[in-house]
């Protein structure tokens, strides 16, 4: 094969992947939120304890700790900005895998998107049900076998703001989740590898008051499937077509991680 452009491989599916990102016929489409001392994280109410912000520590800056160089400490929980809910996070799924643990295989995927920003938009408690995700087969066909699904609520708007990102009042936080048949559907019946969300957690802010409590950290984590959280820019992703790379840090031991997530898609340019 002649190409005027050196891509590395030659041959096969690999080097069409490589010719097409080189030429711009694929997109890659960054989903991570950034990380930062302002990054919002989860605030549970008393008597329940919080995790850490996350923040940096500078060890030395081009002086006399290390005249050479500049490094840091990081100091962060597992569950910030965007990152990855492990089974053993959550009491059903005790005993499954952690953070490094997780086949690589399973974190990279079909991403399928659903969006229902507009009805998150009209109600900050607004639960994705079963029935939207047959609508969107209706159209888009059946869900795949290792699929990701997307839930575009349009809050990765409000990343940057933790008041309005949290969304609380005196009655608590609200955003937008699932309910407890569209958890344990996604668990036990479909064949999705996790779900990827915009909000700072998998399951809806109000979801304390759910039966059981928190339905997609029960359901999933217990089904070991895995949960994304704070993604960014799904608005820029078809609602099919487009591949998800998930890549937490293998934390051994760990309940979840940080994570960057990037998406593949057809490029503008074909
Ligand atoms: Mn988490």
């Amino acid at each position: 094969m002649e190409t005027s452009t050196n891509i590395g491989v030659r041959q096969g599916s690999l080097a069409q992947v490589l010719a097409g990102l080189v030429a711009g016929r694929i997109d890659v489409i960054d989903l991570t939120t950034r990380l930062s001392r302002n990054t919002p994280t989860l605030d549970l109410p008393e008597p329940f304890a919080n995790l850490i912000d996350f923040s940096l520590e500078e060890v030395s800056a081009y002086n006399s700790p290390g005249p050479f160089w500049k490094h840091h400490n990081i100091h962060t929980g597992e569950h910030i900005g965007t990152h990855v809910d492990a089974p053993v996070h959550w009491i059903t799924g005790r005993g499954g895998k952690d953070v490094a643990q997780i086949e690589p295989t399973r974190l990279i995927g079909p991403a399928l998107v659903l969006d229902v920003s507009a009805e998150a938009a009209a109600d900050s408690d607004f639960l994705l049900d079963i029935h939207h995700i047959r609508t969107w087969e209706e159209t888009y066909g059946p869900l795949p076998e290792g699929g990701w699904l997307l839930i575009r609520t349009g809050w990765d708007k409000r990343s940057q703001d933790r008041q309005r990102f949290l969304n609380k009042d005196k009655h608590g936080p609200h955003s937008p989740g699932l309910t407890v048949e569209c958890a344990r559907w996604i668990a036990e019946e479909s064949s999705l590898s996790g779900i990827g969300v915009e909000t700072v957690g998998i399951d809806a802010g109000a979801a304390g008051g759910q039966h059981p409590p928190f339905p997609a950290h029960h359901f999933l984590l217990g089904n070991d499937k895995y949960g994304v959280t704070s993604l960014q820019n799904l608005d820029q992703l078809p609602p099919t077509g487009a591949i998800l790379i998930v890549a937490p840090l293998p934390i051994v031991g760990g309940t979840g991680s940080p994570a960057r997530v990037f998406a593949l898609k057809e490029g503008q340019t074909r």
